[in-house]
């Protein structure tokens, strides 16, 4: 057992080569996961690619692989949509006591596409980390943001420092093959969990899975959780440092599904992954990072992204623990 302490290992860390040795650690997780070939946007894109990127809040980048190729960001949006709605909720109105009256804050246990519990639980999810506790937030923010697309857009344009956008392609495919998130959201309407149309909804919500940005840009994106809600790109104040803490606290539970122990077990960090092989993370007062291979595991989660993290938090003194 090694006896240094949390302040000995705190050292200034040369994370340029921690990167480096992270990457040839667990590149080669990848070839044992699976795309989502499924997910529009995904039926082509090559099992190889990878990357990593770490940004300090003075905007210095550590980076490795693929860090400038885009890709949908899937159900990382689930983050912003909920940063979204918390906005709201500071600004009064009552939206903190009906979004959380309509959604947990509880893990599933189950897969981020299941019905189950839905069902059991009479139309209201566990959290707003899986499919139907998002559909719920949307349905949310179409009562509290004059255009939900806009303000998303907007939201992640301002922390990525450049203009982000929606791949319309993904939308049109994924509006497609939407059975199940519409069944979800017909099961919540039946039991009265929903004010809008199904369709509104879905659109909605298919428009935040379909924005595109690269892993350099959702570390950067990232980085305002860390920094108690303050974006240090831009010095303005996202959320609340009480309200961040409490995203960081939702994604460290719930933000990868099935398998949130275990990231919290071996990663150490507030998480959320997206089907397309992302996954953020946030270090206190430290970084904002983002991984991106897609090959999945079967939680859903990027496998080799998985191992660049917790190689990571095993490497630097990182972890909320
Ligand atoms: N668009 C996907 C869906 O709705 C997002 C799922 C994910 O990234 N885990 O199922």
């Amino acid at each position: 057992m090694s006896a240094t302490t949390r302040a000995e290992r705190d050292v200034p860390t040369d994370l340029d080569k921690v990167l480096d040795e992270v990457v040839e650690i667990a590149r080669p997780a990848a070839h044992e996961g699976q795309v989502a070939r499924e997910i529009p946007g995904m039926e082509h894109v090559d099992p190889e690619r990878f990357a990593m990127a770490l940004t300090e809040f003075d905007g210095t980048e550590h980076a490795a692989g693929d860090v400038d190729e885009v890709f949908p960001i899937q159900s990382i949006s689930k983050v912003f949509s909920l940063v979204l709605a918390l906005q709201k909720a500071e600004a009064g109105s009552g939206v903190s006591e009906e979004l959380w009256s309509r959604v947990g804050r509880e893990p599933s246990g189950d897969p981020f596409n299941s019905l189950v519990q839905l069902e059991h639980e009479e139309g209201i999810p566990r959290n707003p980390m899986i499919n139907a506790g998002a559909l719920i937030v949307d349905d949310v923010l179409l009562d509290h943001c004059d255009d939900v697309k806009a303000s998303t857009l907007g939201l992640l344009s301002k922390l990525a420092g450049e203009p982000v956008e929606v791949d319309e392609r993904v939308v049109a495919g994924e509006e497609e093959t939407s059975h199940r998130n519409r069944a979800m959201a017909n099961l919540m309407a039946d039991f009265g969990n929903l004010r809008h149309s199904v369709d509104d909804v879905i659109e909605s919500y298919t428009h935040a899975c379909a924005v595109m940005m690269t892993t350099r840009q959702l570390a950067r994106a990232t980085r305002f959780l860390a920094n108690d809600g303050v974006d240090p790109g831009s010095g303005d104040r996202i959320l609340s440092g009480a309200l961040a803490r409490r995203v960081a606290a939702i994604m460290l539970t719930c933000g990868t599904y099935d398998a949130a122990g275990e990231f919290a077990y071996s990663v150490g960090l507030p998480c959320k992954s997206g089907i397309a092989g992302a996954i953020i993370a946030s270090a206190p007062e430290r970084l904002g990072v983002c991984v991106w291979s897609p090959p999945l595991d079967p939680s859903g989660n990027s496998r080799a992204g998985r191992l660049a993290l917790s190689e990571l938090t095993d490497r630097v003194e990182l972890t909320v623990f």
